[in-house]
């Protein structure tokens, strides 16, 4: 096991949903918890990154920092989703290999994943097929950061390691209309709706699509638990390995939220891959469990919002 106890542990991405859950998370272990601002380092600049690693030498890093957005969000913002996040993964791998950090995760997402590979997503998928174009451009940047991972622990025997969370959800969230992702939308839009009494929600797509959603602080506590016990080049799969169409979550936010009219899908918008499930056995053989059920994680990240607006 990786003894975390004592050291400097590094989140790069700390104002994010994740990294936010990941220092909550951190907070409840003896380590010294190292953060930087975008304005003092922007992970983008090369020259910044490194200056910065020299100087405070992390000997734990959790790579958590991202560009990220919803299914509008990636397809518009292209060029930003595959330079921000190639950029990122290529500066702190390499500033973290520089200074001899004793180890780093690397955060990916399911979409790396080929859009029609076998579902549950098995962790051996990767690179077996054409993805889904939408978010192909984020998807391509963490593939580029996993194969990183892979060849720095190859080459110069780093004890670098990749994880692959699921659609995530919780405190944090970006509830951006158009480039929020679907959790974060509908919460507000629901809540909006019964706040104005509006008697309809549009939903994009068709609803049919099907997503696996895990609680952020959940995912949290995945990570913390594979950064002590979990060192090889494989990925690990982070979900809870159950999923909804978009038509039953949909139902699920309007309950929690309070919202009794009803529900209409706009086909206009994307649906996005048909279906997006891990499979978690890898993980789930490592020792850990997702434990926050749909319903108590929307409970919570409802409430966020409400104590957020
Ligand atoms: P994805 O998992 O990468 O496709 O990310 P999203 O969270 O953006 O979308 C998940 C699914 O929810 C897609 O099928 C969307 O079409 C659907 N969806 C339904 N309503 C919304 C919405 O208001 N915003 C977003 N982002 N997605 C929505």
């Amino acid at each position: 096991a990786f003894e975390l106890r004592g050291k400097s542990v590094y989140v790069a991405g700390h104002r994010g949903m994740v990294g936010s859950a990941l220092v909550r998370r951190l907070e409840r272990e003896d380590v010294r918890l190292v953060t930087v601002g975008r304005r003092e380092v922007d992970l983008r600049n090369q020259a910044a990154v490194f200056d910065w690693f020299a100087r405070l030498r992390p000997q734990v890093v959790f790579l958590a920092a991202a560009k990220v957005g919803g299914i509008v969000a990636n397809d518009t913002l292209r060029a930003e989703f595959i330079y921000d996040n190639i950029a990122i993964a290529a500066n702190v791998i390499q500033a973290a290999h520089q200074n001899r950090a004793e180890k780093l995760m690397f955060l990916g997402s399911s979409c790396i994943y080929p859009k029609l590979a076998p579902q549950p997503l098995r962790e051996d998928s990767v690179l077996t097929g054409p993805l889904e174009p939408t978010n192909e451009p984020y998807a391509i940047a963490k593939i580029a950061g996993i194969k990183m991972v892979e060849a720095y622990r190859s080459q110069y025997g780093c004890d670098f390691i990749s994880v692959m969370p699921t659609n995530l959800y919780g405190p944090g969230d970006n509830y951006h209309p158009e480039m929020s992702h679907v959790v974060a939308a509908l919460i507000r839009r629901f809540h909006e709706a019964k706040v104005s009494g509006a008697k309809n929600v549009v939903v994009w797509g068709t609803g049919t699509p099907r997503r696996e959603f895990l609680y952020v602080d959940d995912m949290a506590d995945a990570c913390v638990h594979l950064m002590k016990t979990y060192s090889s080049a494989e990925l690990v799969n982070i979900g809870t390995g159950e999923d909804v169409t978009i038509a039953e979550f949909a139902r699920v936010v309007a309950d929690i939220v309070g919202y009794s009219g009803e529900i209409s899908f706009d086909t206009s918008r994307p649906d996005g891959t048909p279906r997006k499930l891990l499979d978690v056995s890898r993980l789930d053989k490592l020792g850990w469990r997702a434990t926050t059920s749909l319903h108590d994680g929307l409970t919570r990240a409802y409430a966020a919002y409400l104590s957020h607006t």
